[in-house]
């Protein structure tokens, strides 16, 4: 089958077009013929090399895959060939403790399908039955691809992690990302004020078209001050980042007296300065939070399903494009998902 592949860590340089076999489908296994793949971040850091992930080479990316089920293996039940589906990306071994609770994205072995394993940037792709969920016919496979991994970030991020009530405000930086835009409406769906920071005036105007109710263009002006201001001097409720080393000194003055920066990513490096003082004194909080549990992620796809929550596609090109697509992704041009189609 054709796959876009990379023998090696490195640039964009390295990813290529190759024939590789068809994964083999062993009990509990689907095959799954992939019409949709879409990049994130993690495919970045993946082709790039991380400090303890050993991958078997030639690596597959592509943590979002929606497609046709091809073939089941022993023991699959519910569904069969034909079915149109997406594929939960993560991985978790259901009998650790974390497990046990519910909360699969603690879990002591806890992978991610593109990341650790082979993803979704080829003809065909093998996952586990229990990450295989049947799609709405009236939901294209482009939408379903540009889903799974970023509205699972950020519902667990803001509804169970920062726990964003009705009425509070949020701040999300980098906010034509993939989770940015899913952040977006899911605090316009829970009924929360949106600050949104993005870069150009052509960014400017989708965030503002998603719903955000404040963007404000970091070219132009320093965002923490412009939220004081709009805030009437009260900072916001809870700050959701993925930018990281550069801007948290400005997310920590942004926030308000008990206020919440929650953490899913260090696109710009990982050593967040942290100004104890105001720390203490605003009694703030930071947060972690990766991924989701199972429960989360059914949670909000349902309510993808049900058109209250809409993907963002920024583009969908043919997977022959994949070494382009790293670029555009790395060059941060995109905005929302970047599609690619086997
Ligand atoms: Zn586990």
């Amino acid at each position: 089958m054709k796959a876009a592949v990379f023998w090696q860590h490195g640039g964009p340089e390295v990813v290529e077009i190759a024939d590789v076999p068809r994964p083999q489908v062993g009990p509990g296994l689907v095959l799954i013929a992939v019409r949709a793949a879409a990049l994130n971040h993690l495919d970045l850091w993946a082709r790039r090399g991380l400090p303890g992930l050993q991958l078997e080479f030639p690596h597959i990316g592509g943590s979002d895959i929606a497609g046709v089920v091809e073939e089941v293996g022993d023991g699959v039940a519910g569904f069969g060939p034909g079915t149109r589906a997406l594929v939960n990306p993560s991985l978790w071994c259901g009998s650790c403790d974390w497990c046990l609770k519910g909360e699969e994205s603690l879990c002591t072995s806890y992978k991610i399908i593109g990341e650790h394993i082979r993803g979704g940037l080829a003809e065909f792709a093998a996952v586990p039955a229990a990450n295989v969920l049947p799609i709405p016919d009236d939901l294209s496979f482009e939408e379903a691809a540009a889903v799974p991994l970023v509205y699972q970030t950020a519902w667990r991020g803001l509804v169970s992690r920062g726990r964003l009530q009705a009425g509070e405000y949020l701040l999300v930086t980098g906010a034509s990302g993939g989770v940015s835009t899913a952040a977006i409406q899911i605090a316009k769906h829970l009924g929360a004020t949106v600050f949104a920071v993005t870069a150009g005036p052509e960014k400017v105007a989708r965030v503002r078209e998603l719903g955000a109710d404040h963007v404000i263009d970091r070219l132009e002006s320093d965002f923490s001050k412009e939220v004081w201001k709009a805030t009437d001097k009260q900072g916001v409720d809870i700050a959701f980042d993925s930018v990281g080393e550069a801007v948290w000194p400005d997310l920590l003055r942004a926030l308000a007296r008990d206020g919440r920066l929650v953490t899913y990513g260090a696109t710009t490096g990982a050593a967040g300065q942290v100004e104890i003082r105001l720390t203490f004194w605003k009694q703030l909080q930071i947060i972690g939070t990766t991924m989701s549990s199972a429960s989360e992620f059914n949670e909000v796809m349902s309510l993808v399903f049900e058109k209250k929550l809409k993907p963002v596609i920024d583009v969908v090109w043919p997977l022959e494009d994949a070494r382009e697509a790293h670029h555009r992704l790395e060059a941060g041009q995109q905005f929302g998902k970047i599609v690619l189609t086997p």
